[in-house]
């Protein structure tokens, strides 16, 4: 790393964007946002962990690579899953969503405390305008768990806007955003008023991205090979899988060349033959593909216009975010909507990593923030436990009293006054929720507390004033005062996106650690063995299986590796027939299977690549 980041010049806070598809980190250098590479010198890295056979965390595009020949040690897309308490099975593991992004997560800080050193960093993180308060939290705890303290959560749309810099955003508008990544289409409409960022209205489609445009190019390299050859590829895992490769790439060329050549030397095999592909597709015909796709964004490009009430003329600047807004048809629609370019200048993939590390710069003092208090909204209600009417006129307790509304632009105080409910009465208790649901039972409980010293009076007749403030780091202040005497009381809820209980935040520390942990100690075990190349004992991964399943997954890959040789060169023959010796000899030892077969899965999956 070469970058001149002076000790003490300014507390790093860092921005990030985790993605469905694809990640990125970004700081404030020299008061300019810049991506932060990771050690390999990717400036965005896959959102996908694996945890291999040897207990190793493996996050990124090595994760990627393995997710068709380890399915069940690889997770891909786990950001669609935040907020859900079902566990994903990984490697043996049942493993939160918070969890597997944390794991994630934690390869990102890598590359952080390799910059500014060890140690907890000070974070914001960017999610979906359209995050339930549960994702939000989700995605918070990762952070923390990946050993990030999480100053802020902030929409993307909101952190997009920000990376098209505080210089651009001086005058008052409307803000069209329209992202299209690798697996969902968001588009938002942010207000820019009086220095505030808004997001006014949001919504997409989470199965919508450029995977889908992938897709569709193997159906069509496939259908050219069944018409030649009379062989549907996508039956063949392996030939599958390389399709899918070979399409992105061929879509990704197709952004800057009009035709793309394309040739495979070995897609399948049929009858002990390769079959190959050697053809060319023009950007017109793959745009032909995706039609379909691409009108469904425009239709809920309009809605979104519809939904914050605006026509396409309000929009004052548009911008294109996620990596496959980098094709040109896109480019072209949205210009022909909104009769004007979008600004260009910022790489699409990189927009709101960057954006969130201008908030995080706001934060920190890295840049001045005279001129612009970039904001989000309250993402979700917060208010008090009422007596509520309930059938018939009756009162019931635990009705819900919003005092600061889900959407509420902040830093926000808003104040509601409520009475006693019975004759006598001389204390309340304020029971303080957040949810949208009208009965308390169903929020969440942030803090209660206790108003004592009310004069005995008759029903009604005493007057609470309750008021809550709520900032812009998620702390929330409630005050709550007798009106008559002026008595009050105040408590603050530390973190109002923090109400995770701290037990399953604990045991989820525990978890990710024990992960590491295991790993540290099976290479201490193992550093106590001497064993040859040939007879490494891995006991402990072999036991997983059930032997028998084990013997029939040895028998399935020595079969298709006898399979393949059709296509394989001499020499690559002579390894195949070395490797599947190998597995015999641990099928006979009964010992090693596993890491056997793996090596044959390995050189089958070089083979076709
Ligand atoms: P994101 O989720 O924003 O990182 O976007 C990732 C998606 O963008 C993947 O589907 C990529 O294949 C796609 N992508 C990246 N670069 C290009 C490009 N030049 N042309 C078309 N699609 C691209």
């Amino acid at each position: 790393m070469n970058n001149n980041y002076k000790k003490n010049e300014f507390r790093p806070i860092i921005g990030i964007d985790f993605g469905t598809t694809n990640s990125a980190v970004a700081y404030i250098r020299n008061k300019k946002p810049q991506i932060l590479e990771s050690a390999n010198g990717g400036r965005v890295i896959p959102s996908v962990l694996l945890i291999d056979l040897g207990d190793n965390v493996v996050v990124g595009k090595d994760a990627l690579d393995s997710l068709v020949a380890m399915p069940d040690r690889t997770v891909a897309a786990v950001k669609r899953r935040m907020g859900s308490n079902n566990p994903i099975y990984v490697s043996g593991r049942d493993l939160l969503p918070q969890e597997v992004a944390a794991l994630i997560l934690k390869e990102l800080k890598k590359s952080v405390d390799a910059l500014f050193g060890e140690g907890e960093k000070e974070a914001v993180i960017t999610v979906p305008a359209y995050f339930t308060d549960a994702q939000r939290r989700a995605t918070k705890q990762a952070g923390e768990l990946a050993g990030f303290v999480v100053e802020r959560i902030i929409n993307e749309p909101t952190a997009a806007a920000l990376a098209y810099g505080l210089n651009n955003l001086k005058k008052d508008g409307h803000i069209l955003v329209y992202d299209l990544g690798g697996g969902t289409f968001d588009v938002s409409i942010v207000e820019l008023m009086s220095g505030i960022l808004e997001v006014k209205a949001s919504t997409g489609n989470n199965f919508l991205g450029g995977e889908d445009f992938d897709w569709k190019l193997v159906d069509w390299l496939a259908n050219k090979i069944i018409n030649m050859h009379n062989v549907d590829p996508r039956g063949d895992i392996r030939a599958k899988a390389l399709l899918k490769k070979e399409a992105e790439n061929i879509k990704i060329k197709l952004s800057s060349e009009e035709t793309v050549k394309i040739i495979i030397p070995v897609v399948t095999v049929k009858d002990n033959q390769p079959i190959g592909l050697s053809t060319r597709i023009k950007r017109r015909e793959f745009v032909n593909l995706i039609d379909d796709l691409l009108q469904e964004t425009i239709e809920l490009t309009k809605n979104v216009l519809k939904d914050a009430e605006l026509s396409v003329g309000d929009i004052d600047e548009v911008l294109l975010v996620g990596g496959s807004t980098k094709i040109p048809r896109v480019y072209e629609l949205i210009s022909d909507l909104f009769d004007k370019n979008p600004r260009d200048g910022i790489n699409p993939d990189e927009a709101v990593a960057l954006g969130a590390a201008v908030q995080a710069g706001l934060k920190s003092g890295a840049l001045p923030t005279s001129e612009l208090i970039a904001t989000d909204v309250a993402p979700f209600s917060m208010g008090v436990a009422v007596l509520k009417e309930w059938k018939l006129s009756r009162l019931k307790p635990g009705g819900f009293a919003v005092i600061i509304p889900k959407n509420t632009t902040i830093p926000v105080t808003r104040s509601e006054e409520f009475t006693t409910t019975y004759d006598g009465q001389t204390e309340v208790s304020i029971e303080i929720y957040q949810g949208e649901h009208e009965w308390v039972s169903n929020n969440h409980k942030l803090g209660e507390f206790l108003l004592g010293g009310i004069p005995a009076n008759h029903v009604g007749k005493e007057i609470i004033e309750v008021k809550f403030r709520y900032n812009l780091n998620g702390i929330l202040e409630v005050q709550a005062e007798c009106v008559s005497t002026g008595k009050e009381m105040t408590i603050t809820v530390q973190d109002a996106l923090d109400r995770g209980s701290q037990k399953s935040f604990e045991e989820s520390m525990e978890k990710i650690k024990s992960i590491y942990k295991e790993r540290e100690e099976e290479i201490e075990d193992r550093e106590d063995i001497i064993y040859s190349d040939e007879d490494i004992d891995d006991e402990g991964i072999d036991s997983e299986q059930s032997w028998e399943s084990l013997i029939e997954e040895a028998d399935t890959y020595i079969k298709q590796l006898n399979e393949l040789k059709g296509i394989m060169e001499e020499k690559q023959q002579k390894q195949a027939d070395k490797l599947i010796r190998r597995l015999r000899k641990a099928i006979e030892n009964e010992n090693d299977v596993q890491a056997k077969i793996e090596d044959i899965i390995d050189f089958i999956i070089d083979l076709t690549l």
